[in-house]
């Protein structure tokens, strides 16, 4: 082993072995607070709408909704009931045992007497009105605004959660707005958005909300989408895709070391997530956030862009996205460009056809090329797209038909 090996050895178990560097106890709510100020923005006459006289997004956290029929319990609709009135929730890869008064390790299913209920179903977080970049999406309906909905809390825990203030905490210890599915695609329609998508937290664990709001969307004539971590298990996973045109995962790293002790997970159900999604034909992008130190080997992009490759076809689109330090990951350093680029050269190099670095406002690789001319398609400017050479999903120098969801 060489010096550089070593230093990286070093790094990464200090990173990864050592004690939490900081703990929910520290979370400062002023984040949330300028998060919430956007929601307000783009969202304000929807809240007034349907909470009149009500709780107001200023007010305390861990405030309740004001519009009980839309944030009920609602019955969980992946679950096995077992002796003792205990339930194993089926919904995700940790598979919960949950003994009655308990919550699984997402903090938002609760047995009640036997039966398991979520506990955010209509119990909305925020609303952001952006691009539909930002999810980051760049092959499905470039430049279009899109509703993002989110609840609280989590089924990963990682350590580098850049959206922690929401993730990392339980429904109770947040602000939430109610809103039916219905309020959702009113909202969506009213503001003029293509699509609505499901991030910011994990969807998964807001699944029957995800799938009803879906649902309601595309008998609308609306798009939908959600950002996950992949954790869904296949049952759900396909039922839920009926209603999806596209889906954004999380390939946090291509080790399952890296998914135990930065994230409470394994790599095998993610990948498993990936192929179904993809063999569902639904539209598919990959985000893989490039950590130093963590995740950025250049041996192991290589393997992760080959199975890409090999598993789902060069055509899926790659976002090699930069780190910056936080939650608790404060230690490290911003993943330099340099190394961003390196990586995105390493899986066009495996053959990958459409890679992106994320997070680099301005970068060249924020656009879309064609790979066969290389005349640039999309030109974007971080999310947003600043001009096309696209004709019906196909680019209009040389004809080759780009993947994606274009008209
Ligand atoms: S969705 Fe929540 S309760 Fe269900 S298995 Fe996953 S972490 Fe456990």
């Amino acid at each position: 082993m060489n010096s550089t090996e070593n230093r990286r050895e070093f790094i990464k178990k200090a990173i990864t072995g050592g004690v939490a560097l900081a703990s929910l106890g520290c979370i400062s709510l002023r984040g949330f607070n300028s998060m919430l100020s956007g929601v307000e923005a783009s969202s304000a006459t929807a809240f007034a709408a349907h909470t009149p006289g009500g709780n107001s997004l200023s007010s305390a956290p861990g405030s309740s909704a004001s519009n009980a029929s839309a944030s009920q319990q609602t019955e969980a609709r992946h679950y096995t009931r077992l002796e003792r009135n205990r339930v194993r929730c089926d919904l995700c890869h940790h598979r919960c045992i949950i003994a009655n008064g308990d919550r699984g390790f997402c903090r938002v299913r609760e047995n009640d007497g036997g039966r398991l209920y979520s506990l955010v179903y209509g119990s909305v977080a925020g609303l952001q009105i952006d691009p539909i970049e930002k999810e980051p999406m760049h092959h499905m309906f470039p430049g279009h605004q899109n509703l993002c909905v989110f609840t609280a809390s989590c089924n990963f825990r990682c350590r580098h959660c850049h959206n922690w203030h929401t993730s990392q905490r339980g429904p109770g210890e947040i602000r939430h707005q109610a809103f039916s599915p219905r309020d959702i695609v009113n909202l969506a329609k009213s503001r003029g958005t293509r699509s609505i998508s499901h991030s910011i937290n994990e969807p998964t664990i807001f699944y029957e909300y995800m799938y009803d709001i879906s649902r309601e969307a595309q008998r609308e004539g609306l798009n939908t989408l959600f950002h996950t971590n992949g954790y869904m298990r296949e049952e759900p996973l396909r039922e839920l895709l009926r209603h999806m045109d596209g889906v954004t995962v999380d390939l946090k790293a291509f080790t399952d070391d890296f998914y135990r002790q930065v994230s409470s997970a394994s790599l095998e159900p993610v990948l498993q997530t990936l192929k179904v999604i993809h063999e569902e034909k639904a539209h598919l992008e990959i985000v893989y956030l490039v950590i130093p130190t963590l995740n950025d080997d250049p041996e192991e992009i290589g393997t992760m862009a080959s199975w890409i490759r090999d598993e789902l076809g060069p055509e899926i689109p790659l976002h090699l996205n930069r780190f910056t330090p936080t939650y608790k990951l404060t230690t490290l350093p911003s993943t330099p460009v340099e190394t961003l680029e390196k990586a995105a050269k390493t899986a066009r190099d495996a053959g990958l056809k459409f890679v992106y670095v994320g997070n680099v406002p301005g970068h060249r690789l924020n656009s879309t090329f064609c790979p066969g001319c290389g005349e640039r398609l999309i030109h974007r400017t971080h999310f947003y797209v600043e001009s096309k050479q696209m004709e019906n999903g196909r680019c209009k120098s040389c004809g080759y038909e780009i993947y994606g969801l274009w008209v």
